[in-house]
């Protein structure tokens, strides 16, 4: 495994009138699970393919720890992939596609043995070893390439591009709790590309937040969850995600109209911000809170196991997320109350304080 150094690295596909993605520097390292998140566009597959060498960067340097690989074909760089459909060799067993890797680094016999029972016994894949790959349906055959992009743990790093896609969305939870498993095991370094946030929250040790061609935040999932340090995260991040509402800040209280939201942590000169708060932390009352912003009910989701209740406060929609069962009626006046610690303020989109 290996830090992976990206100095001033950045691309563009129209010879520099738009980067795709716009010069970073970061390290991915050794031995973590990373998550990259992000929306279609935002550049996740052109970062991923400068990492294997499918793409030289435009501008920038990139080292495997203190070995520079910036023009190293993807061959010389020692890393394996997974993309979001099966590449197997369909005429051979899977027992030989997962093996294939190994043979081809002259591993010892036993060793790939070892190792080829040990992937599949955690991918589940035992009852099917010896089975032709193309007998398999779309979603085995994508176990079986997650299967060997994961079976040798000498690798400088394991690179996966949205690869559950095509596997059944029940057996997703499994795969990613057995990926983590075998990640505990090999200590790969990991970057797995994903839009999806269940799949980046409960697969990795950090996550990096990717939009519009840059990094916005990294950190551990409940960090990006409970501390967003940009209103693209609050939003990206979150089912549903953070209500913003505009506000004023006069002296060290923080203004809705005429309503006081709670008084500023710090110092934050005066002017307008808007108040980030996500639905799980949002209390609503029947009667007047102090402080307290005054709201409208306009309906209920019942979801099962909570309520999601809908507001508006002027022309701004606020949603708060409540046990099951709540009781708010539609037309109903609510307050709405914004706890300490968990409600933000931001300026231009870049957190500046909290409440
Ligand atoms: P998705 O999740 O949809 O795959 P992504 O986050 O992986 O998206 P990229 O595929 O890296 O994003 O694309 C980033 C930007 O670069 C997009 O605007 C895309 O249209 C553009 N782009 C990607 N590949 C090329 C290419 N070969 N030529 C020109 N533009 C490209």
């Amino acid at each position: 495994m290996a830090d992976i150094r990206l100095e001033g690295v950045g691309h563009s596909y129209d010879g520099g009138r738009t980067w795709a993605l716009k010069p970073m520097t970061w390290t991915w390292r050794g031995a973590r699970a990373y998550a990259l998140l992000g929306p279609s566009g935002c550049g996740k597959t052109t970062l991923l393919n400068i990492i294997s060498g499918l793409l030289t960067p435009t501008v920038g340097r990139i080292w495997f720890d203190d070995r520079e690989v910036t023009g190293v074909p993807t061959a010389g760089r020692n890393i394996a992939q997974v993309f979001q459909f099966p590449v197997l060799y369909e005429e051979m067993s899977v027992y030989d596609n997962l093996a294939f890797p190994l043979r081809n680094r002259k591993v010892p016999r036993q060793e790939i043995d070892r190792r080829v029972r040990q992937v599949s016994a955690l991918l589940g894949l035992d009852e099917v070893l010896r089975r032709r790959s193309r007998r398999l349906d779309p979603g085995r055959q994508q176990i079986v390439s997650l299967g060997r992009g994961l079976v040798r743990p000498e690798v400088a790093a394991v690179l996966l591009d949205e690869p559950l896609t095509v596997v059944d969305p029940a057996l997703k939870w499994t795969l990613r709790s057995k990926l983590k498993e075998i990640h505990r095991d090999t200590g790969h370094t990991l970057v797995y590309v994903t839009h999806d946030q269940t799949e980046a929250l409960t697969f990795a040790d950090e996550v990096v937040v990717l939009n519009d061609g840059a990094i916005v935040q990294t950190g551990e999932p409940a960090e990006l969850f409970l501390s967003p340090a940009h209103e693209f995260v609050g939003h990206f991040i979150g089912s549903p995600g953070m209500n913003m509402l505009p506000a004023e800040v006069t002296g060290d209280i923080v203004r809705v109209g005429k309503s006081t939201a709670g008084a500023v942590k710090g110092d934050l000169p005066p002017g307008p911000v808007r108040i980030g708060v996500r639905p799980e932390f949002v209390r609503i009352a029947g009667e007047r809170t102090s402080p307290g912003v005054p709201a409208r009910v306009t309906g209920t989701d019942r979801m099962g196991a909570y309520d999601l209740v809908h507001t508006r406060v002027g022309e701004h929609q606020m949603i708060a997320k409540t046990e099951a069962g709540s009781s708010h009626e539609p037309g109903a006046l609510a307050f709405l109350h914004f706890p300490a610690e968990r409600t933000f303020l931001f300026r231009d989109q870049v957190r500046c304080g909290s409440l």
